[in-house]
């Protein structure tokens, strides 16, 4: 395909056609030049192609492999495995003819409570960026797309589509967009997505110093802009601040509107070419991919999504060595989640798996089941205990050798579109870990969850392994772990606080009606647990191994350097257990002399060492300067303040195994005013609480706090979220109807994930998104009417109705 020569003989229409949709997963072509129309699907831990194009229809898709969601993989610390991964994701979207997957999804994990943590990598920019671009060249070798979301500051659920992340400089820079810049830069995903909400006032779609200064001229991005579905509300302006292509496409969106705004001069000419030029380049790749295999290697795949989620459990605790099991042991199982396991979590991302392992059918496999016990323990869907079945799982454990008990978070605790209120299991099933470990002595919990969740048994258990949301083959996966046929080597993407009121944001999130303020800052995750000294239960880099590992002679490429070169850190790493096992090295770098406030330590690398019994390994690091670097929000660049730099090389970010000190001679000017917004630790230091008090966090803010005042009668907006259009009856009228259309969508569970987004959505969708939610049914005609129905206009909002009902494809 010569996109030059397509360029040049297509209209001004044309042009505004390709820069949205054809309809909800394919993109406009130009079929009379030979440009083909391609699909995108979601998404980031396995393939989700509809079988129907209209809408969503989150159930309806074709098989394909279900990974483990982002939490598991980013806890395997491997950026080969997350290649290979990636690699098998393409090979499914080649062999169903999908030009670009939609993922993978890079928000930062900024409260615990976040409704799709599950489908984020980490509280830590660095892990998060690497796990990313590993990912997308893993997608993208097999001549695939992928789209890296939900930029920017897109980490709540809660009003998504409507709040406003209120975000200083420091931390956009250092955490929520580092997330994002490594691995654009390393790994040019074919596109970014830009988010729903709205970043420091400005709709993220129409974000020109996002979409087009930081990300294509200081990142050097070369790929396009696309939007998350449904989330640009004035084309021309979007299109003018660099999105390039507006998803998904709704009937009657032809593209009239920025064809005028062409003609008027109110958005370039040399901006629509550019936005065409990009679609038609994607359409291009898509189109060069090459054959896949015919049922896309999915046999193969589930194995590999098997190492994933062994890879990606994490053993939080194992007291007296209770894992791994003998074969010869009797077990109780207990809980419903060991035969129905929760694997993923629900909303875009949710695959249709092409198999499902459980965990014990797998015990089951090795052992016979001869030596198992199972105990259901709690009701899948009622979260009250049940006298009964406590009692049924007390005596199975009285009758085993080893009680190994299955909770986790139910389905409707995590989904898009809904934040969690709490961080607590259900009673149920607390209840039910209380209830075995007062009749067993060896009790060993795995968890399934996405995120994390306070653990008030933890002491009176011996082992605790996380197995997150282990993907398709998490159940046989963890069956090898607890037979020691993998040794564990996860660790913690996040810290488990030990209680909610613990975190950094708590006080601060999820924030609304209008704003959401980062009053914690650049102290996210153990950035913050680190500089409160606060207690956690188990700290950011956590997880044990069946065997031990020893760390020495950390050694230095140089004692002093200017921060122009490159520094090497290597250290020695050995195992001294008797099995063969793997161990995620961590190094952390803190400024020992700053003069602005910083983290007490930041992870800037790590190595994933595989060694057999008595055998020991070099890894080596290389550090650059950015290694080393603050955002200055003066020179608004990175900067090195000279002076003595701690190396801290560990198994944890709490367990520091070996220190060196290096000098390093920053290259710029130090800054001399001593107005460095970067000084405001002058007024605080986190201790007690997360957060800047309000005068201090508007001059980090360098403005005045947006005012986040409800909106008043008579004053809303396309933009208004309905549940905000207080007093309206037919805003109430739309929700209902809303409600009902969402959970026909969905399986009819009252408590299921399908119902709780079903009233999330109703509530806060604001009223433009009904063009998509209608599938372009409801004309932007139609949606004047509305508007000026529900700002107390009824007469003129109903002739404005009839008027667009009569026309309906009248814009
Ligand atoms: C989600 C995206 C997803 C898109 C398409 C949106 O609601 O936020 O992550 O890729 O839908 O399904």
């Amino acid at each position: 395909m010569d996109v030059s020569a397509i360029l040049q003989q297509l209209t001004a229409e044309e042009k505004a056609a390709l820069c949205a949709g054809k309809d909800f997963w394919f993109l406009q072509g130009v079929p009379r030049l030979g440009a083909p129309s391609i699909m995108v699907a979601d998404g980031p831990h396995g393939l989700r192609k509809q079988t129907s194009s209209q809408g969503f229809a989150l159930g309806d898709n074709v098989p394909a492999t279900c990974f483990p969601t982002a939490s598991a993989l980013a806890s395997t610390w491997n950026r080969d495995l997350l290649q290979a991964v990636g690699a098998a994701l393409g090979e499914e979207a080649l062999a169903e003819g999908v030009g670009v997957v939609l993922g993978p999804g890079v928000n930062i994990k900024r409260s615990p409570l976040g409704g799709r943590n599950f489908e984020y990598f980490s509280e830590d920019p660095y892990l998060s960026s690497a796990m990313a671009a590993a990912f997308i060249q893993g997608v993208q070798g097999t001549g695939v797309g992928a789209s890296i979301k939900h930029f920017a500051v897109n980490n709540q659920e809660t009003r998504r589509m409507s709040i406003d992340a209120q975000v200083d400089e420091r931390a956009l820079r250092e955490i929520y967009l580092a997330s994002f810049e490594q691995a654009v830069k390393s790994a040019q995903p074919w596109t970014v997505m830009a988010a729903y909400n709205k970043l420091n006032g400005v709709a993220c779609c129409e974000h020109r110093e996002l979409l087009t200064a930081i990300v294509r001229d200081e990142w050097g991005y070369g790929g396009l802009v696309l939007s998350d579905w449904g989330a640009v509300d004035q084309r021309a302006p979007a299109l003018a601040a660099g999105l390039d292509l507006a998803m998904p496409g709704l009937p009657g969106e032809a593209g009239a509107e920025i064809v005028q705004a062409v003609r008027q001069d109110r958005l370039p000419q040399a901006s629509l070419d550019q936005a065409a030029r990009r679609v038609l380049t994607l359409i291009a790749k898509a189109a060069a991919q090459p054959a896949g295999p015919a049922d896309g290697g999915r046999c193969d795949h589930h194995n590999l999504a098997r190492q994933a989620a062994s890879e990606g459990a994490v053993l939080l605790k194992n007291t007296g060595g209770a894992l791994p099991l003998a074969r010869q042991e009797a077990v109780a199982v207990i809980g419903a989640l060991a035969r129905f396991p929760r694997y993923q979590g629900a909303g875009s991302s949710q695959v249709t798996p092409s198999r499902l392992d459980t965990a014990y059918d797998g015990m089951a496999q090795r052992v016979g089941e001869a030596r198992l016990r199972y105990a259901t323990g709690y009701h899948p869907s009622d979260e009250t205990p049940d006298p009964v079945l406590l009692a049924e799982a007390q005596q199975a454990a009285q009758g085993a050798d080893v009680a190994v008990v299955f909770v986790g978070l139910p389905a409707a605790y995590e989904t898009e579109g809904v934040d969690r209120d709490h961080m607590r299991l259900p009673p149920s099933h607390n209840a039910l870990v209380e209830a075995v470990a007062q009749v067993a002595h060896r009790v060993v919990v795995v968890l399934m969850n996405g995120a994390p969740v306070e653990m008030p048994w933890h002491g009176e258990v011996q082992t605790i392994l996380e197995a997150y949301l282990g993907g398709q083959a998490g159940g046989s996966a963890v069956a090898q772990l607890l037979y020691g046929e993998v040794n564990p080597s996860g660790k913690l993407a996040e810290t488990f606080p030990l209680r909610l009121e613990d975190h950094p944001a708590h006080a601060f999130f999820p924030g609304g009606p209008q704003t959401v303020e980062y009053r914690e800052s650049i102290y996210v995750g153990y950035r913050y647990y680190d500089a409160a000294q606060t207690e956690v239960l188990f700290p950011f880099g956590h997880g044990l191994s069946y065997t031990r590992f020893a760390y020495s002679d950390l050694r230095l490429s140089a004692a002093a350097i200017q921060d122009a070169e490159t520094l090497t850190v290597a250290i020695t790493v050995a195992n001294c257990g008797d099995r063969a096992g793997q161990e995620v090295v961590q190094l952390y770098v803190r400024d020992v002399q700053t003069t602005v406030f910083r983290p007490m330590q930041e992870l800037r690398g790590f190595a994933k060492a595989q060694l057999l019994p008595g055998k020991a390994q070099t890894v080596a690091f290389p550090l650059d300067r950015r290694s080393f670097a603050y955002y200055d929000t003066e020179l608004h660049d990175w900067h090195v303040e000279s002076g003595t730099f701690e190396i801290r090389v560990g198994a944890s970010s709490r367990d520091i195994r070996a220190t060196a000190l290096v000098e390093v001679q920053g290259t710029r000017p130090q800054q001399p005013s001593g107005t460095q917004r970067g000084q405001l630790a002058a007024y605080y230091k986190p201790t007690a609480h997360g957060g800047w008090p309000p005068e201090a966090f508007a001059a980090l803010l360098g403005r005045p706090r947006p005012p986040n005042a409800p909106k008043q009668q008579g004053r809303y907006t396309l933009n208004t979220p309905l549940a905000d259009m207080k007093g309206s009856a037919l805003a109430w009228l739309l929700r209902a109807v809303i409600r009902r259309q969402a959970e026909r969508a969905g399986p009819v569970d009252a408590n299921g994930p399908a119902a709780r987004m079903a009233q999330r959505v109703a509530d806060e969708l604001p009223l433009r998104m009904l063009r998509m939610g209608s599938n372009g049914r409801i004309t932007p005609g139609m949606l004047r009417g509305l508007l000026l129905m529900v700002n107390g206009r009824p007469l003129q909002g109903l002739r404005a109705l009839l008027g667009a009902l009569r026309r309906p494809s009248a814009r």
